[in-house]
């Protein structure tokens, strides 16, 4: 579903993705971990084109991100074709970024019905067995304000599910919850993978890495320095580098 060749991506002088590689199956669930500042968020904004690679290739489901392929030649696609690429892939970031004017329900509707062109009661009912799948039934009618972090965060999943994508992208999820609300995200997200979503999901929960990733890989400056099954890149990795960062965070 995901397939990182040698992806690179600098800010100015500071090269930031220095050659990614990394593959995830359809169905899989990819956890990504790393010290801060070694690219984690560049990568998976890469991915839903909310930053441009500047080497290497990056596919979706079968598709290079952001170019079509005619020989050897890349050509970038037109704004609508990234526009229709980035549909299919929902995003979920630390901070929720829901519409603070609008309930529950309004959040979740609002892209399939202007988007996606989605008839309103259609996209009501899918909405309420969304908030229904994040245990949030009896919430739609609720505004951001009213709701704790963990609602709104699976408020948020919820939203991101609407468009009815074919992946799926969590950038520490739960880095900004309460404690004692961190379990019913990671609870949903856990369910999620359950029913067979791809995901990749930057994450400092080594737990949930463990039990719900199909594979862990490592970044650090910019790099996959490993990556493969939870048990043995968490417990038995292959790098001093991996080493160092787990006995800091473990
Ligand atoms: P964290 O765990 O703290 O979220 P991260 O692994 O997600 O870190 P990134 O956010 O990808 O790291 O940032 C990697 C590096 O790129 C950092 O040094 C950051 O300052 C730099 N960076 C990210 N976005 C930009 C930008 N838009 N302009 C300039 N530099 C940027
Ligand atoms: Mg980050």
């Amino acid at each position: 579903m995901v397939k990182a060749e040698n992806v690179r991506k600098r800010f100015g002088r500071h090269e930031v993705l220095r050659g990614v590689d990394l593959e995830v199956a359809t169905g899989q669930v990819c956890c990504v971990i790393g010290p801060s500042g070694s690219g984690k968020s560049t990568f998976l904004r890469c991915i839903n084109h909310l930053e441009k690679i500047d080497g290497g290739r990056l596919w979706v489901d079968g598709a290079l991100v952001g170019y079509h392929q005619r020989g050897d030649r890349l050509h970038e696609l037109k704004p609508s074709e990234v526009a229709a690429q980035r549909r299919e892939i929902g995003m979920v970031f630390q901070q929720f970024n829901l519409f603070p004017h609008m309930t529950a329900l309004d959040n979740i509707t609002e892209a399939p019905i202007r988007v996606r062109n989605e008839p309103r009661t259609q996209a009501r009912a899918h909405a309420q067995s969304l908030l229904e799948r994040v245990g949030l039934r009896d919430h739609l009618g609720k505004y951001p304000a009213e709701l704790s972090g963990g609602q709104q965060q699976r408020v948020a999943i919820a939203r991101a599910l609407a468009m009815r994508p074919k992946l799926m992208l969590f950038d520490e999820p739960t880095s900004a919850l309460d404690p004692e609300l961190v379990g019913e995200v990671l609870d949903v997200m856990r369910q999620l993978a359950l029913d067979g979503m791809t995901m990749v999901v930057v994450t400092h929960e080594m737990g949930f890495a463990r039990d719900v990733g199909d594979t862990v890989a490592f970044m650090d400056e910019g790099v996959v320095v490993e990556s493969g099954d939870p048990r043995s890149v968490l417990t038995n990795p292959g790098h001093e580098r991996t080493r160092a960062f787990l006995q800091r965070v473990l």
